[in-house]
């Protein structure tokens, strides 16, 4: 199996269009504008892990043909990024066994308040999820192979977030600031994935001037822009980035 990495939504927390039908400034012809929230998957030879669970996290597996889920990371604890948690129980009934889900211990700790029945027995259900504080640098494990991540912490408004760094690959989609503890590990990249919210500033977000400074210093070979807002049309953003600047889209994909 090749390994791969799908950006399985790149839609900021309300998606595109909103539940009101609200396009904000996208052309509505164009696909690409189509977007469910923040959330990505790794494939690496036999282990498949999910980054996030959002609350389209049901209709983005079944649209990518994800056939398991052997891990769960979490970047935070925002609704848009974990609602969908509860619609991984039919992976822990295929497996027979929990799903282990891996964050921050003030990550672990909210989830297990906010779905604290995906984690104890509750009214007669069993738990589908064993939890894991991570450290900076982690394995996911399955047989005798194993994926090796560091995650690095980022300022995301009024709380710390995670990014990811695997392979060549930072998966940053949810800050507003990178510490410089976190900047030194993001060198000689294949790709960065960054939060690049809308046009104007954001106070826990980059907004596009932003993402493109960053994406400058930190030179990954190719930079994808996520977590994209309805100010952002894909071909009108595109006309504005250098060739190694693209923005994301739904099912967008590359081999590893
Ligand atoms: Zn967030």
């Amino acid at each position: 199996m090749s390994n791969k990495f799908t950006i399985l939504g790149c839609g900021s927390s309300l998606g595109a269009p909103w539940i009101t039908n609200n396009w904000g400034k996208l052309n509505k012809k164009n696909k690409k504008n189509v977007r469910t929230r923040c959330c990505a998957h790794i494939q690496y030879k036999n282990i498949s892990v999910l980054i996030d669970t959002s609350p389209d996290i049901k209709e983005q597996i079944k649209k990518n043909n994800i056939r398991n889920i052997d891990s769960v990371i979490y970047t935070h604890e925002h609704a848009d990024q974990t609602v969908g948690i509860f619609e991984l129980r039919p992976f822990f009934w295929k497996n027979k066994k929990k799903i282990p889900v891996h964050g921050s211990k003030r990550t672990i700790k909210l989830l297990k308040q906010k779905y604290t029945f995906c984690f104890l027995p509750r009214s007669g259900y069993k738990p589908i999820m064993s939890s894991h504080i991570f450290k900076e640098q982690f394995k996911i494990k399955k047989n005798n192979k194993y994926l090796k991540i560091r995650a690095i912490e980022l300022q995301h408004g009024m709380i710390k977030a995670n990014g990811f760094i695997f392979n060549k690959i930072a998966y940053l989609s949810d800050c507003n600031k990178i510490p410089n503890k976190a900047l030194k590990y993001l060198k000689e990249l294949d790709y960065l994935v960054i939060d690049c919210l809308r046009k104007n500033p954001h106070p826990s977000h980059f907004h596009f001037d932003e993402s493109l400074k960053i994406a400058n210093i930190i030179k990954a070979k190719k930079t994808i822009l996520t977590n994209l807002h309805v100010d952002l049309d894909y071909d009108k953003i595109r006309k504005k980035l250098p060739r190694n600047i693209v923005p994301a889209y739904d099912g967008l994909s590359f081999n590893f």
